[in-house]
């Protein structure tokens, strides 16, 4: 049944949800690491580049990359805070999002940092990624809080 909430303009509720099924194709295993709490980058041996996040192909060479685990460990290279954010996080607002230079990756990894004093994050903090217990496979399973 459909409510409506005013005539003139005709304003009405209707219940909306959309169920995505996507792949996440070379990428995969970045996600299927997380239950064993492992952070899976990948490197191309030939350009001595480690991505993460992951590519499954070089972007410089067009090469096949390989999965090697980094250590979780980094520092901030820069950070932001989210005072507006989509539905899922409205309840967390606000928060940080910091890139991250991590042991053992050539390119920075964007993700959010749970800290109790967000008056604290700094640039060249050093980090732990954490990994959710119960992942989701989503990009929400990983965040980073201070390794001090
Ligand atoms: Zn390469």
């Amino acid at each position: 049944m459909t409510e409506v909430y005013s005539i003139d303009p005709l304003v009405i509720k209707t219940p909306y949800e959309i169920a995505y099924k996507h792949s996440y194709g070379g990428t995969s295993k970045f996600f299927t690491s997380l239950p064993s709490g492992k952070l899976m980058a990948t490197r191309c041996d030939h350009c001595k580049v480690t991505y993460l996040p992951p590519r499954s192909d070089c972007p410089h060479c067009l090469g096949e990359t390989k999965w090697v685990e980094l250590s979780g460990k980094g520092t901030i290279h820069t950070f932001t805070t989210l005072h507006f954010s989509g539905e899922k996080f409205l309840k967390d607002l606000p928060f940080q999002l910091v890139y991250v230079d991590l042991e053992g990756a050539d390119t920075l990894f964007l993700t959010r940092i749970k800290i109790k004093d967000m008056n604290k994050v700094r640039v060249g903090m050093k980090i732990r990624m954490r990994i959710s217990r119960e992942p989701e496979f989503r990009s929400s399973d990983v965040w980073a809080e201070p390794d001090e």
